[in-house]
């Protein structure tokens, strides 16, 4: 039987798992992040192994500060603006990478740009600053699967098997936005905790939305991600006999498993609490999630995106489609 592993209770204690080529998930302010060393190759190659994520999806390097950053991407003015606005703070930026500045190549899956974010979550900033080095951190879930938003569920979903530095609950409980920035152009790439809306009026500019299966967008943008094990119907107006709900305001009286993402009615609270409530539906053993409809507009485009990807075909093993109702 495989034992699972001590989880590191000092953010040195994580720094030197890190630092011996080790795994180490910890928390950020967005979902909990599966940490390696994003200059060693074979601590990236363990990563790419442990979650079973394809090669060609590039990691996201976590930096302690803009200096950091800069060692390994390329910052035009409006990078640096965007930099100066969010950081530290849930956007992930997509820039030049700057070759010869020692980050594995697998961080990036061989293009010439990289993603780097500042977090801003304390823990995550001092395990950084302590290693000296970009963290690589996806999302610290089999991938495919749900997010984790608590050191549970990453124990739960690596069966025990990857160290996590608890942090508690994640505060934002959403990914990143990813921005591609080349010169004075910005495209999103994904929705995500910081809203479309807010970088456009720090930047007085719309931002366009780069299309599903650009060239630019393409790696890692898969259509089936941050999948339960159940079917979900999404726009649902009401759960029907057998499902589950998962409520979005004021919602119909249900014999079934219900949870509500917010009562209110309030967009920041539906995100925090969007993968640990789908992944407690989930555990009710329930074949189907019925779920009620999410406004568009600011957060909701990011919490949109995850719930038709999880609703989204699967690859094999098929269950069947999941769909929008
Ligand atoms: P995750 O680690 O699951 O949050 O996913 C990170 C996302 O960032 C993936 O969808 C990647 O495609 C995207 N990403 C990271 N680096 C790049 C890059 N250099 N170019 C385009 N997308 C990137
Ligand atoms: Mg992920």
């Amino acid at each position: 039987m495989i034992q699972p592993v001590a989880d590191p209770v000092t953010i040195e204690q994580a720094a030197a798992l890190l630092r011996s080529g080790a795994l180490c998930a910890f928390p950020t302010e967005t979902v909990y992040g599966l940490g390696a060393d994003a200059t060693n190759s074979d601590a990236v190659v363990k990563l790419y192994e442990t979650k079973g994520r394809p090669r060609f999806n590039p990691l996201i390097c976590h930096c302690a500060d803009l200096a950091m950053a800069e060692h390994y991407a390329l910052f035009s003015p409006l990078a640096r603006e965007l930099a100066a606005a969010f950081w530290p703070g849930p956007l992930t930026l997509v820039l030049p990478l700057k070759r010869e500045s020692g980050l594995s190549d697998l961080v990036t899956a061989g293009l010439d740009t990289v993603g780097v974010r500042v977090p801003a979550h304390p823990l995550a900033r001092d395990l950084i600053a302590a290693l000296g080095r970009p963290v690589a951190g996806p999302s610290a879930n089999p991938s495919g699967r749900l997010s984790p938003t608590t050191a549970d569920h990453v124990h739960q979903g690596f069966a025990g098997r990857v160290p996590v530095l608890d942090g508690g609950p994640c505060e934002q409980g959403l990914e990143s936005t990813i921005l591609a920035v080349e010169g004075d152009t910005v495209t999103q790439l994904r929705a995500g905790a910081l809203p479309r809306q807010q970088v456009e009026a720090a930047l007085g500019r719309d931002i366009p939305v780069a299309a599903a299966g650009s060239a630019i967008a393409a790696p890692g943008m898969l259509r089936s991600h941050y999948a339960p094990n159940a079917l979900l119907r999404l726009d649902a107006s009401a759960p029907q006999s057998g499902e589950a709900w998962l409520g979005f305001g004021p919602g119909p009286a249900h014999d079934g498993p219900v949870l509500n993402l917010s009562p209110v009615g309030n967009l920041r609270e539906a995100a925090r609490n969007l993968f640990s409530y789908l992944a407690r539906l989930d555990a009710s053993g329930v074949a189907k999630i019925a779920v009620a409809p999410i406004p568009q507009n600011g957060l909701g485009e990011a919490i949109n995106d995850r719930l038709d990807r999880a609703a989204a075909p699967r690859a094999a093993p098929a269950p069947g489609p999941g769909a929008r109702a």
